[in-house]
């Protein structure tokens, strides 16, 4: 299969055979067929046309888990409806050769699909309605700052009443 060639199908751009994810914008890579390869192009494209750009970006959440394989690839058929882009990895704790298509999987989504993706996951009931855990730098910087303030007001109430 030398004819084929990864790409990433957010911003098209290409990728050594050994690469999984864009380095530009961290998109799971597909191959991208040269003309006469096995499998439908059309199809391919067809794919790749549906994909929505507002819904590439970002890092890869997770935005739901799914029992084997086949229920993994119904969802990202659905999410792909939707325009949303999704890859799966195993669950972890559940490791089993890479041949069988058992064991539990990840649905994993870039962070601008993620609202979407649950939105169709959620119409669909095939996710709760639990808010998955997400950490925001943002929230920890904040209370870093309120930390630094307290301490800062202490020392300084500290030296105007020792002084
Ligand atoms: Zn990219």
């Amino acid at each position: 299969m030398s004819s084929q060639a990864l790409v990433c199908p957010s911003c098209a751009q290409g990728h050594s055979p050994d690469e999984r994810f864009c380095r530009a914008c961290g998109m799971p890579l597909v191959y991208s067929e040269s003309p006469g390869a096995g499998e439908p192009i059309t199809d391919r494209h067809a794919r790749a046309r549906k994909i929505k750009p507002q819904y590439a970006e970002g890092a890869l959440v997770r935005v739901a888990g799914a029992r084997h394989q086949a229920e993994a690839e119904f969802i990202q058929g659905m999410l792909l409806e939707e325009g949303v882009p999704s890859t799966l990895q195993r669950t972890r704790g559940f490791d089993v050769p890479d041949m069988l298509a058992a064991g539990p999987r990840d649905i994993m989504v870039p962070q601008s699909g993620h609202a979407a993706a649950r939105e169709v996951l959620l119409e669909a009931e095939l996710v709760s309605d639990e808010q998955p855990v997400i950490t925001r730098p943002s929230r920890v910087l904040a209370w870093l700052l309120v930390a630094f303030a307290v301490v800062a007001l202490i020392a300084w109430l500290g030296t105007d009443v020792l002084g």
